[in-house]
């Protein structure tokens, strides 16, 4: 059936009949909200870069904890900032460490509440990269034992979920075993499987000090052009025991994360980065876009290409716009 038959636009004509129709859904118990976590009491502190972002203590995340439940968003990731870094990163696995006593206190004031945590050394190392040093390079295999000692420690201080960033080889199987071996067995892996050395990190290594000191990641992180690489990537997690996949960043990944949906059965999930949000957030600012259209488009943008789950920094105000619909 052809015009003057077939009329797209009859479907299009009210909002109503728009909605009979939406193929894609926004649901605030898909988004997961990212926690900068520093030291001291009573702080928040505003990340310049990422305007209603703030970096919090430890003692103030109840507060935040009530607030996205009470928005429907059932998930956070942590980032910690420690007070001291060494060359070892060894604040990443301390028993009281930051990220520890952060899940800590969360699982305390909101046991519902999933928590799940970023498993990487470059927030903790006095050089800023993501893995051991030896002779100026990270040495994936000396990382791996600490990076499988780091999700350990998360989980016995509570983690629902770890999430390994760091890109190094073979982390995930050694992470598994980790867990398994230490009863962990039910506690799930979300693979940063897919992550790209990207210029839109920028505003994440301020909020988390986590900027490389020499050099940067290009030598473990994934170089921007390649698509047949990430699903070489994605299928040795798998095989290695993820349970969620990951691609980051998101909107200039679309393609990589639709071809993850189409190859792989596991839920898929894209973080949609600091320099993303920066982005929308300094455009509306300045009047240049409707923020709060950018804002739900990207959104849906990403769930359409296939994630199941949105990391974002947008889920408070995406949130509390659908609880307004
Ligand atoms: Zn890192």
């Amino acid at each position: 059936m052809v015009f003057p038959e077939y009329r797209s636009r009859r479907l299009r004509r009210t909002a109503p009949l728009r909605a009979l129709v939406r193929e894609t859904r926004l649901s605030a118990d898909q988004l997961v909200y990212p926690l900068f976590v520093v030291p001291g009491k009573k702080v928040r502190q505003p990340v310049v870069s990422m305007p209603g972002v703030f970096r919090v203590s430890v003692d103030n995340l109840a507060a935040e904890a009530e607030e996205l439940l009470a928005l429907g968003i059932n998930s956070v990731i942590l980032f910690g900032i420690p007070e001291n870094k060494d060359g070892a990163g060894s604040g990443a696995h301390a028993k009281d460490g930051i990220v520890q006593r952060a899940i800590k206190q969360l699982k305390r004031s909101a046991p519902q509440l999933v928590v799940i945590t970023d498993v990487c050394l470059c927030e903790y190392t006095d050089h800023g990269h993501c893995g051991f040093l030896v002779d100026n390079e990270v040495d994936n295999d000396a990382t791996l034992e600490i990076l499988a000692e780091t999700a350990l420690s998360h989980a016995r201080a509570g983690a629902d979920m770890v999430a390994p960033s760091d890109m190094m080889d073979g982390r995930v199987a050694e992470i598994r075993a980790a867990l398994d071996e230490n009863g962990f067995e039910m506690v799930p892996i979300m693979s940063y499987a897919v992550k790209y050395a990207s210029a839109f990190y920028g505003p994440f290594r301020d909020a988390a000090e986590s900027t490389p000191q020499f050099g940067d990641r290009r030598g473990y992180q994934m170089d921007p052009a390649n698509v047949r690489e990430a699903l070489r990537e994605a299928t040795l997690d798998t095989e290695e025991g993820a349970d969620i996949l990951m691609v980051k960043p998101a909107l200039a990944y679309l393609d990589i994360i639709a071809r993850l949906r189409e190859e792989f059965d596991l839920p898929i999930a894209a973080y949609q980065v600091s320099g993303e949000f920066a982005m929308i957030k300094a455009a509306a600012a300045n009047g240049w876009i409707d923020g709060e259209r950018a804002m739900e488009e990207s959104l849906l943008a990403i769930r359409r290409a296939g994630a199941d789950i949105i990391i974002t920094y947008f889920a408070k105000e995406m949130a509390a716009l659908l609880k307004k619909a």
